[in-house]
């Protein structure tokens, strides 16, 4: 292969943050950023998770011995409990088979290499739809399988919302049993969710097409501080009748980033023979997971396993979940204060419309990077924002310069 191998270009997050991390001025400030930080621009490890930790290291039982295939079983069980609800009629009638993964990506790849494999029925139709735009990621993992991507319209550059009409029509003239990537909450790259009104029609519109819904959850209490609001649109699909599959990442809302813990999880429709449906899928992911990693890392999933199985660490977990997304709360709701105190030309409502660790500012690519030489802000050149990167010390100065290159 050596002849033939091309040079492939920079993945352009990691290009952004080796640009940050060379620039040698006092004030600046990184928006490109996919991870929580605290006021003081500081990783963030959840007190509730130390508290997991200690609990770990002083277990003498502890071992670095391998997990079974399909991962921690007291990690899986809790985490389709999470999604679906504890006392959810999916789980109760075994209609769930749960896979550990390598984080959210690492779900998304089984899941789509499972599709990939099996998403072979009669007259449906194998494309892959995501959202314009959405996690870059994305399209590379269903591409690598041999799934084509098609997308449908999401952001309104107007409205800096929904573009719903646009959706709408696209999962409409899609050919039936389309396969459908939504994510469930706080969309990335633009933070713009459907309200549940448009989840129900969603949902309607996607049962007559018989497609097949992706989720993917990234941001599953991190993005509301509510578990159990941000899991809504995937309980409203569960309860419609639909045969699905989730992506699920505990990296955001665990802090476990580089730990890698997730799952990947399959929701059989309700039938008779449901369990006996699941129970197959479950060999077959088995199968897959086999040949890809072996079994799934054992620390990160140890520890969401400690604090979901113990009710006083899962009621400090939701506290701490509280405070992230409280923060990025109160930074949106400054950053809007300040451009609108400013005068700063333009409506700036979506900033704080947006959920979750990005906004979608609409500033211009030109924007962007004059906000970059000028004034040593990194922000992607679609002009996401890391709302985690704003702090109570950095939120004015921002303003002030997105303020400065908006009249230019
Ligand atoms: N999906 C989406 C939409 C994401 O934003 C992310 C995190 N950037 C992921 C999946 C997966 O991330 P990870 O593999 O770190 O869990």
């Amino acid at each position: 292969p050596a002849e033939v191998v091309p040079q492939a270009p920079e993945d352009p997050l990691f290009g952004l943050m080796r640009a940050y991390k060379a620039d040698s001025s006092p004030d600046k400030v990184d928006l490109g950023i996919g991870a929580y930080r605290d006021d003081n621009a500081k990783p963030w490890v959840l007190p509730v998770v130390k508290k997991a930790d200690e609990i770990l290291r002083s277990d003498p039982e502890a071992n670095h011995e391998y997990l079974p295939i399909a991962g921690l079983a007291s990690l899986t069980s809790k985490a389709a409990e999470l999604l679906l609800g504890n006392s959810a009629p999916a789980i109760a009638e075994k209609r769930t088979a749960s896979v550990q993964t390598i984080s959210g990506t690492g779900a998304v790849h089984l899941g789509a290499l499972f599709l990939a494999k099996f998403y072979k029925i009669q007259g449906a139709n194998r494309t892959v739809y995501v959202s314009n735009p959405t996690w870059a990621n994305h399209h590379q993992i269903f591409t690598n399988v041999g799934l084509p991507i098609a997308t449908y319209p999401y952001f309104n550059k107007e409205t800096k919302g929904l573009d719903f009409d646009g959706m709408k029509k696209a999962l409409g003239s899609a050919p039936d049993g389309s396969i459908i990537l939504l994510h469930a909450c706080a969309h990335n790259p633009t933070g713009v969710d459907p309200t549940p009104e448009q989840w129900r029609e969603i949902a309607s519109l996607m049962k007559e097409k018989k497609h097949f819904p992706f989720f993917d959850t990234a941001y599953q209490g991190f993005a509301s501080g509510d578990l159990d609001r941000d899991a809504g649109p995937i309980r409203f699909f569960v309860e419609q009748g639909f045969e699905l599959v989730i992506a699920q990442s505990f990296a955001k809302n665990f802090g476990l980033y580089g730990e890698r813990a997730g799952c990947f999880h399959y929701v059989a429709a309700p039938s008779s023979n449901a369990a006996e449906i699941t129970t197959r899928v479950a060999s077959q992911l088995a199968i897959l997971q086999r040949s890809e990693i072996s079994n799934p890392p054992i620390y990160g999933a140890r520890i969401a396993s400690i604090v979901l199985n113990d009710p006083a660490l899962f009621a400090e977990w939701q506290e701490n979940l509280r405070t992230m997304s409280g923060r990025i709360i109160d930074m949106r709701n400054k950053l809007r204060g300040k451009l609108e105190e400013l005068g700063t030309p333009g409506e700036w409502n979506h900033i704080t419309d947006q959920i979750g660790m990005f906004s979608f500012t609409g500033l211009s690519e030109a924007q962007v990077l004059k906000l970059r030489t000028d004034y040593h802000i990194y922000m992607t050149k679609n002009g996401r924002i890391s709302m985690a990167g704003l702090n109570s010390r950095n939120v004015d100065y921002v303003a002030t310069a997105v303020d400065k290159v908006v009249r230019e």
